[in-house]
């Protein structure tokens, strides 16, 4: 019996269409900027979002960690809401790497709005507490079950930076997933965040990277923070070759992720052993059993049909669909759901 693997979208291995896109991209040497593959793939994604520049690297944790760095200095403090992965799962690199503390917002499913950024503001003349320089959103929000922002909202965040003289950055990790889910434009992101991360990894299924994009102004440093944080490559052009194909072919695909997850929702929903089951705007599900006793028996069924899923602690299970999930493990997956009693 196949493994179905639902811990996250990051389990995928490049399709045989990938491949053959890595095995024959041209490569050069990235450090020297000398690789067409990864300069056409930053060139694809700046023109995308409508900003000058972009620029590949490794993770996307080392993309945000680079953009608070160029945001900040030591001393300062960026504001997100408390779930946000800049904050919570990215090893503390923001006091590590940049000195810079966070002011954690209590937003909703991990989005936070205008009001409370400007509640979160330390006056700037007050030099008892850190100056704040820096606001960082997420979406799709990961710990928040695949939520995405309302562009309005994310608009006025941009005026309140724009007022506090703030700079304002976009996690962005699972970006594609909202665009596709809202019908939004990567243009409308351009213009209201000065530098967004996006990771090809996650539904677009590519082994590796992560793309920071944002006007010159902003990017002249970053590839000297990219070196800094060990992040400058060489033929990496074998991997922006599966980012440029993955562009390609796998966004308008994230729908069928999201169609999924939905379902799978739905059919949670009918079942007793299940408590609570979280609204599914994308291709994340997250839920409670009717008590937390349960869930070493319910892991059991699922292990013994071969299913993975994540525990985030709490109570919190967590279910991701991508692209290496197919319709025959789907159907066997909701089977299993079914079939379960505990
Ligand atoms: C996955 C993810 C990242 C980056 O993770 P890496 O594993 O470092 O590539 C950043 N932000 C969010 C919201 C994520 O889900």
């Amino acid at each position: 019996m196949k493994e179905i693997d639902l811990r996250s979208d990051t389990v995928t291995r490049p399709t045989k269409e990938m491949l053959q896109a890595i095995m024959t991209a041209e490569v050069g040497d990235d450090v020297y900027k000398e690789d067409p593959t990864v300069n056409e793939l930053e060139r694809k994604l700046a023109d995308m979002f409508g900003k000058d520049e972009a620029l590949f690297f490794p993770t996307g944790s080392m993309t945000n960690q680079a953009a608070i760095k160029l945001h900040t200095q030591p001393g300062e403090q960026l504001i997100c809401d408390k779930w946000a992965h800049v904050y919570n799962y990215e090893g503390g690199g923001v006091s590590f790497n940049s000195g810079v503390s966070c002011k954690l917002v209590d937003g909703d499913r991990g989005m936070i709005t205008a009001e409370q950024v400007e509640e979160s503001i330390n006056p700037p003349d007050f030099y008892h507490s850190p100056l704040t320089t820096l606001v960082c959103l997420e979406n799709t929000t990961n710990k928040g079950g695949g939520a995405c922002y309302d562009l309005e909202e994310m608009k006025r965040i941009r005026e309140v930076c724009n007022k506090h003289e703030l700079g304002l950055h976009l996690d962005g990790a699972r970006l594609f997933n909202a665009l596709v889910k809202k019908g939004e434009s990567p243009k409308d992101y351009g213009k209201i965040f000065d530098t967004i991360s996006v990771c090809l990894s996650k539904g677009l299924g590519t082994p590796m990277g992560s793309v920071l994009i944002g006007d010159s102004r902003i990017m002249k440093n970053a590839i000297r923070i990219r070196k800094v944080l060990g992040g400058g490559m060489r033929q990496v052009g074998f991997m922006a070759a599966a980012g440029v194909y993955a562009l390609d072919h796998h966004v308008e695909r994230l729908a069928k992720d999201h169609e999924r997850a939905t379902e799978i929702a739905e059919v949670l929903e009918e079942q007793n052993y299940v408590g609570k089951v979280e609204p599914v705007e994308t291709n994340i599900v997250i839920f409670y059993l009717q008590n937390e006793s349960m869930e070493d028996e319910f892991m059991k069924h699922l292990a013994d049909s071969n299913i993975r899923i994540s525990n985030m602690g709490q109570g919190k299970l967590r279910i991701v669909t991508h692209l290496d999930y197919t319709e025959e493990m789907h159907q066997r997956f909701l089977e299993t759901l079914r079939k379960i009693i505990i």
